[in-house]
């Protein structure tokens, strides 16, 4: 059995959905088919919330009637039969009130899971309504009854295993199941989701619980460019990537992969395939344990990250300081990204800025905290042998001109990241890749 996940600009319209219609009826392999809301619904539906939030129900009203007027758009291009177009009106008419419902009450945190739900929750509805008026033979098996996160926030293996045999199991003869992908219930059963970009996560949730033979992840570009496309010119696909490079890009910020996606995948061995819907002939890149050694594969960038650094005068060998500093991110469940230290001060970062107060709180309690704000990690991504020179050179020789507050070399095999302000990211994106790729291949 396969996966094959498709992405919002993938379901994007009539045309596109009659696409994908195409691609998974292309061969008799059993698969299970994951599916992101129609591009620009899951923004809409945040900024109903917003909406809703400030108690703006007239503004809310109006997004949703827009965001209707749209559906029934796709309701008119999407379907050839009456019978078709008046199912989807009906489905239509009941998500719709379920929205405008939200304006008649308090509207809190679970309000907000609950509508952000409805993108896929939509798009998949539609889809099979489409599959039955094609001939296609396909069962809708629903995300929120397998797929789970517990207390937390991780996936909840064996539930998402159990309860999705038991979704397969009522439909024995079936080729093809549709479901919904960012969508699932959280450890206390209420509707909640695998953060944004989370189909990607689903769907290697989805394969690592069935041991699928692939899992592929479709969507608007041909696979994992060595840079970021929507910052740097002449970027191009990488055919293979291992495992570790896929996830370090990933989780620094190459948007085309959810920044957990790959652990799922990676942990039963499941090759992920990046295939482009507009251009299904293209090779894509393949995510597997296999990798070429001794090289620089990619670079990618994340931002709206905080710089924090810690000095104490008792640091000087100080064999309990680290450990207090870390203790404090921990309590706080905050992540560390990067970390240096010299004798007297340790410098890190992190991107999840909703304890940092507190943290900084505790931190000030022993030590002298420095806090800078709208910071940018670029991190280069590659397979770097520890005994060859020359990586470094290369490197930071292509940022020569951009200031840069920390760098993490070592770390792992595949990553080398420098923390740079925000502003100066995208020129730091250029000039890494002129002096990484550009500049090698001309020599
Ligand atoms: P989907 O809706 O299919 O999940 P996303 O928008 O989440 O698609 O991801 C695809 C987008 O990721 C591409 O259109 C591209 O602009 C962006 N992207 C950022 N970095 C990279 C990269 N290194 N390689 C490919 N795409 C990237
Ligand atoms: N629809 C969700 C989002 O826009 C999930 C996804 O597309 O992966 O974030
Ligand atoms: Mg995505």
């Amino acid at each position: 059995m396969i996966v094959m996940k498709f992405g919002g600009t993938s379901v994007g319209s009539a045309l596109r959905m009659k696409e994908v219609a195409n691609l998974i009826t292309l061969d008799s392999q059993k698969k299970i088919v994951v599916l992101s809301a129609v591009s620009g619904t899951t923004n809409k539906l945040v900024s109903i919330g917003e909406s809703l939030y400030k108690q703006d129900k007239d503004e809310a009203i109006h997004k949703i009637k827009q965001l209707r007027a749209e559906y029934d758009q796709l309701n008119q291009e999407l379907y050839s039969s009456d019978e078709s177009k008046e199912k989807a009106k009906l489905l239509l008419n009941e998500n719709f009130e379920y929205l405008l419902s939200f304006t008649k009450d308090l509207f809190t945190i679970y309000e907000e899971r609950a509508l952000l739900a409805q993108g896929e929750l939509l798009s998949t509805n539609l889809f099979k309504i489409y599959c039955d008026e094609a001939g296609i033979q396909a069962a809708l098996i629903p995300a929120l009854d397998f797929m789970r996160i517990d207390k937390n926030l991780e996936p909840d293996e064996y539930y998402i295993q159990s309860n999705l045999e038991k979704e397969l199991s009522k439909y024995p003869e079936t080729p093809i199941f549709i479901t919904q992908g960012y969508v699932c219930r959280n450890a206390f059963g209420e509707i909640d989701n695998l953060k944004r970009g989370g189909s990607d996560y689903t769907a290697t949730l989805v394969g690592a619980a069935i041991k699928a033979k692939e899992v592929q992840i479709w969507t608007d570009i041909d696979g994992m460019h060595n840079n970021d496309p929507r910052v740097v010119e002449g970027t191009h696909p990488v055919e293979s990537l291992s495992y570790n490079e896929a996830a370090e890009l990933a989780y620094f910020g190459a948007k085309i992969l959810h920044p957990s996606c790959v652990w799922p995948a990676q942990q039963h061995n499941i090759p992920i395939a990046l295939k482009n819907t507009m251009q299904p002939e293209a090779k894509g890149t393949i995510i597997s344990q296999f990798t070429d050694k001794d090289r620089i594969t990619a670079i990618a960038a994340k931002d709206g990250i905080t710089a924090i650094k810690i000095r104490s005068g008792r640091m000087l060998n100080a064999y309990g300081f680290l450990r207090n500093v870390f203790e404090v991110f921990e309590r706080y469940k905050t992540p560390i990204d990067m970390i240096t230290t010299s004798e007297v001060a340790v410098s890190l970062t992190i991107d999840d800025k909703s304890h940092l107060s507190e943290i900084l709180d505790e931190l000030r309690k022993y030590a002298h905290v420095e806090v800078d704000e709208n910071k940018t990690i670029v991190c280069v991504v590659g397979d770097f042998l520890s005994d060859k020179k020359g990586y470094a050179e290369q490197i930071f020789g292509a940022l020569r001109n951009i200031p840069i507050r920390m760098i993490s070399y070592g770390g792992s095999n595949n990553n080398v990241s420098v923390l740079v302000n925000e502003n100066d990211k995208n020129e730091a994106l250029k000039a890494l890749h002129e002096g990484l790729f550009t500049a090698k291949t001309m020599a």
